[in-house]
């Protein structure tokens, strides 16, 4: 693997740091306190390119390698894992999936729109009652001439009340377990589908997570995405690569809780000297450091396996569980290094650690993440 970032991805790099410094940081405390990012920012990261990423210019996406989408993903959550998070599922979840999966109809119908941000995308797998066993879902979509009625519930839906379209799934064959369940795109202006907002939320305050509700819910055949029954795979495939970004984010998040506690142990004094210059400071400032080393390192061996062609899944559980619980750790350790002050809002490191925290949680949770290491590497599935 070369680690020198070809002259691309490193203009890439110095545009997602430029956009997050100009165009998140001011803002971030504010949009955490109001529970809500600007939604301008959605049509900015789409002129950028940010939404665009690695999809097909022929469908209005900017193309890029992985590892470019990692270095803005990484940068995107230094500034703000809300705003991170909106990019990671509309073009990670969404429009990746559409451009693997999708008919020529389905990619012209929505890929233009949402690598522009003038349309946005949420994956619809979890529900009230499956989370890790999303295989066992209970949404169900039923043949009805040339169209399906779908009936259902959804929780935890990233984007899900801003979103245009959900990447919805459903059972529509009795086939047992996950073979039954089928992938579709539906507008969520689709008669019978409504959002609840999920407030309260311990970090990633300022994205829109919803529930979503869907009765009698009818859509075309022509909304279903890749082949009827394959639908468990699509979003296994899909989180596969979903979880690079994951790790990236949480990487960014890793790097900023160095920034901020570098920062700050050199300008902070006590007993008349530098906190910087006490050991015990240094050592929770060095563990920092070493996490974001290695986290990076992880992220970037799956893009660089995604790349070349080469199976990813494993390296993308390993880079995820890794980085997820370096980002807590390190924020923590941020935060520790800020005294006091690291634990009101004005100062970084707790919306840090907050928003951290989620990130061993979704897309698998690290039990998950261990469950799909260990299965690789003994042949035995433990679920
Ligand atoms: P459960 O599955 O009930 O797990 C509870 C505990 O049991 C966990 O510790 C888990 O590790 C453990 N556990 C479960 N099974 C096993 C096992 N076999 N072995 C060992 N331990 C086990 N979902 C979407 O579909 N789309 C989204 O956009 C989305 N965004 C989200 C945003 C936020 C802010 C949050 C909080 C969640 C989001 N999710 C989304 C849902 C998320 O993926 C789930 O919360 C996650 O998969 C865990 O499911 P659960 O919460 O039902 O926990």
């Amino acid at each position: 693997m070369d680690l020198e970032l070809s002259e691309e991805q490193a203009a890439v790099r110095r545009l997602a740091k430029d956009f997050v410094d100009r165009e998140i940081a001011p803002n971030v405390v504010a949009w955490d306190r109001a529970e809500e990012v600007d939604r301008g920012i959605v049509k900015k990261l789409g002129e950028v390119g940010f939404l665009g990423l690695t999809i097909d210019e022929e469908y209005g996406g900017s193309g890029g390698d992985h590892l470019a989408y990692c270095l803005v993903t990484e940068e995107l959550g230094r500034g703000d894992s809300s705003v991170r998070g909106i990019v990671s599922v509309s073009l990670g979840l969404v429009s990746k999936t559409i451009q693997s999966y999708g008919t020529e109809e389905q990619k012209r119908a929505w890929l233009p729109r949402l690598t522009a941000g003038e349309a946005l995308g949420c994956f619809g797998l979890t529900e009230p009652g499956t989370g890790s066993d999303a295989g066992n879902l209970t949404t169900r979509a039923v043949r009805d001439g040339d169209d399906y009625v779908i009936n259902g519930s959804k929780m935890f839906i990233t984007n899900g009340t801003w979103a245009d379209v959900v990447l919805l799934f459903a059972r529509s064959t009795d086939a047992p377990g996950h073979k039954g369940v089928s992938a579709f795109l539906v507008p969520t202006d689709t008669p019978g589908l409504t959002r609840r907002t999920i407030h309260g939320k311990l970090g990633l305050r300022g994205q829109a997570t919803a529930e979503l509700v869907l009765e009698d819910v009818r859509v075309p055949a022509s909304a279903l995405l890749g082949p009827e029954g394959k639908g468990f795979s699509i979003a296994m495939s899909a989180l596969a690569k979903g979880r690079m970004s994951v790790a990236a984010g949480c990487v960014g998040i890793a790097q900023a809780a160095l920034d901020a506690a570098v920062g700050y142990a050199g300008e902070r004094e006590q007993f008349g000297k530098s906190i910087a210059s006490y050991q015990l400071v240094q050592e929770l400032i060095s563990d920092i450091a070493v996490d974001v080393d290695a986290a990076r390192l992880l992220t970037w061996r799956v893009a660089d396996l995604i790349d070349r062609g080469a199976d990813f899944a494993t390296a993308a559980s390993k880079a995820k569980l890794y980085a997820s619980e370096a980002a807590v750790r390190c924020a923590n350790n941020a935060l520790q290094v800020f005294g006091g002050y690291g634990y009101i809002d004005e100062y970084p490191v707790g919306k840090l650690l907050r928003d951290a925290r989620v990130m061993t949680l979704y897309e698998g949770t690290s039990q998950i993440q261990k469950l799909i290491i260990g299965r690789a590497l003994t042949g035995v599935s433990a679920f």
